[in-house]
């Protein structure tokens, strides 16, 4: 038999992926009246095992290192209320209609991991989108009258970027500000314009690129917040500065301060700061916690990642696994029958 395609929850129930049809006349594929989130699990390994990263050592040991403190072996879905509570504000504003509340949305993506049998680290796209214009209303750019699907899709993902950084171009192309298309909702349509700003990157031979906004002033990264790092003092660009609010660009903010690191300044970062920072790191659910070691060819830093970087990928990297008492709450067991 061949092999059958991964479950995927659409429209109220779980269908298979190859099982699915919709349409050539989707308003969301011709214009972009869509949103999207992408929700990461992580499989937490057994303490005893070798593959755990933490069983004791002098370098490891703190007061987090307490083993009753630790989640249980297990798969555990990381801020996934905050996702699907951020799905439904882009709902909100894009007038698509979201059926079901968060608690649902999370139990529905337990299950989905569980039907496909995806215990190890993955990662969840859930898309709601305008489906067709009901009958009777003519086809056209609008969102009234236009009916909505919700379909969530999940694959096994590990880190997909390197840990030991990346290079970044700073793009030509601008993103798009709040004023044209609200930069608070994960909208589909808006990532044409990340879209060309990684094609420009990656044809100069860059491995991301750092968006301005209109102000020439630093956003983000085509799929990542930023933060840069200079003399100890961590900043990254405020909410006024036309960025997408990043869960885990919160979660870090919130990592430092609470775990003994420096605090961070949510402010205006401006492009020359790129080249006179110490160090600089891109932060999103699907690259994690990523160092930039180079800025349009030149080093940043001494070129390597910095101390600080390396603190927020650990501290991340405890907070995703479960073994950070105080963000517990941010970790959803899913439980495999
Ligand atoms: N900015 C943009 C444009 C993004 O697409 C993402 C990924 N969702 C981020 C920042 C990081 O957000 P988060 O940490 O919530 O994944």
């Amino acid at each position: 038999a061949p092999p059958k395609s991964p479950w995927i929850f659409h429209q109220g129930e779980f269908i298979r992926a190859g099982d699915l049809y919709m349409g050539p006349g989707l308003q969301g594929l011709h214009y972009g009246t869509g949103v999207f989130e992408g929700i990461r699990s992580y499989a937490v390994p057994d303490p005893g095992t070798p593959s755990a990263p933490r069983s004791g050592g002098p370098e490891t040991s703190g007061p987090d290192d307490d083993r009753d403190a630790r989640a249980a072996a297990g798969t555990y879905l990381f801020q996934a209320a905050e996702h699907y509570a951020r799905l439904h504000r882009s709902c909100r504003l894009m007038r698509l209609d979201l059926p079901h509340s968060v608690s649902e949305l999370v139990d529905i993506t337990a299950e989905l991991l569980r039907r496909n049998e995806l215990n190890g680290h993955a990662y969840i796209r859930p898309v709601v989108h305008k489906l067709a214009l009901r009958p009777g209303t003519p086809f056209g750019v609008r969102l009234s009258g236009v009916s909505t699907a919700l379909t969530i899709m999940a694959m096994p993902m590990g880190a997909y970027v390197s840990r030991d950084g990346i290079s970044c171009g700073v793009s030509s192309w601008r993103r798009i500000p709040d004023s044209s298309l609200p930069v608070n909702a994960k909208v589909t349509g808006g990532y044409a314009n990340n879209a060309l700003a990684v094609d420009e990157a990656s044809a100069a031979g860059y491995d991301d690129a750092i968006m301005l906004n209109q102000r020439g002033e630093v956003a983000e990264a085509s799929t990542a917040n930023i933060f840069v790092v200079r003399d100890g003092q961590v900043a990254t660009p405020h909410l006024g500065a036309d960025i997408l609010p990043g869960l885990t660009r919160a979660a870090v903010i919130d990592l430092l301060a609470s775990e003994g690191g420096p605090r961070t300044a949510e402010r205006t970062v401006l492009r020359s700061e790129l080249h006179m920072a110490d160090e600089v790191f891109l932060t999103g659910t699907g690259c994690q916690v990523v160092p930039v070691v180079t800025i349009d060819g030149r080093p940043v830093g001494d070129g390597v990642p910095g101390p600080v970087t390396r603190l927020v990928q650990e501290l991340h990297h405890r907070a995703t696994s479960g073994q950070l008492p105080a963000y517990r709450h941010l970790n959803h067991p899913v439980v495999f029958r």
